[in-house]
């Protein structure tokens, strides 16, 4: 699954080759791929025809194209989605779903093996989708309000990890990203949201921010084509991980075993040195 990372080279490749250029015409292969585009296929093809795409935005894992009015093409790349930008001549991957030509003769196709993303044009949307509208802004957006974000945690009583996986508080950090903050910012993955003092929270968004953004520098190196993938070459930083994947080997800072624990039918990895567990848990 594509985290914030991994959407940010994207959205780095649309600003580079997608911006700037016409929609010349849309071919939809898959319906279901267009489903949130409530007026069908035909209609998500007639309004994005002609049009030219002006910027590359994204919120969380979305990503918007406002187009040269206020609407805008609206992407989510959901489990395996991919926005390919590519020759015309390059041969059609077998998931294609969706081919849109562009003015300069490279094409923007979308293609998904397992059709959760989806595409669609948001009538007003170019500032900010409404269909997005109540994903919160991610960590590194220039719009996340830190004091906001220290007083809705102390609100929450949840675990610090169900809370950064909330996407209505904060977007764009999956399970991977989420263990490695915590682990950076030596808190435990339970720790009770209203018992982080202020200090905690700013490390704990320290942490996570510098998990973002090594990955973004990584993400970023391998993109030089023309070629936009999410999950091909930018992939994870599999190498850089601290605690994610490592359980049973010893913790980068203390040689201490990282643990692994079941959490939400999938796993929590800490170190149990550097994150105690604390007395009173909530999950
Ligand atoms: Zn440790």
């Amino acid at each position: 699954v594509p985290e914030l990372p991994e959407v940010e080279v994207v959205r780095r490749g649309l600003d580079a080759f997608v911006v700037g250029r016409r929609v010349e015409s849309v071919e939809v292969y898959e319906p279901r791929s267009v489903r949130r585009h409530l007026a069908g296929p035909v209609d998500f093809a007639a309004v994005l025809t002609g049009r030219l795409v002006t910027a590359a935005r994204r919120r969380g894992k979305y990503l918007w194209l406002p187009l040269d009015d206020e609407d805008a093409l609206v992407g989510h790349l959901g489990m395996s989605g991919q926005l390919l930008v590519q020759p015309a001549e390059t041969p059609p991957d077998r998931h294609l779903r969706v081919r849109m030509p562009l003015s300069d003769g490279n094409e923007l196709r979308f293609c998904d093996q397992r059709t959760f993303g989806g595409l669609l044009v948001s009538a007003h949307g170019a500032l900010l989708p409404t269909e997005i509208a109540h994903i919160g802004p991610d960590p590194l957006d220039d719009g996340f309000d830190d004091d906001a974000f220290a007083r809705a945690l102390h609100r929450r009583h949840t675990g610090t990890k169900r809370a950064l996986l909330d996407q209505r508080l904060v977007s764009g950090i999956g399970n991977i990203y989420a263990d490695e903050g915590l682990w950076r910012a030596r808190l435990h993955y339970a720790r009770p949201t209203e018992t982080l003092r202020r200090p905690e929270v700013d490390r704990l968004l320290a942490g996570v921010r510098g998990v973002l953004r090594d990955a973004l520098g990584e993400g970023g190196t391998s993109f030089d084509s023309l070629y936009v993938d999410v999950n091909g070459q930018s992939g994870y930083f599999d190498r850089s991980l601290d605690v994610y994947g490592r359980g049973g080997q010893p913790c980068r800072r203390c040689g201490t075993p990282i643990r692994r624990d079941p959490f939400m039918n999938r796993s929590s990895y800490t170190c149990p040195r550097c994150q105690p567990r604390p007395r009173r848990a909530r999950w």
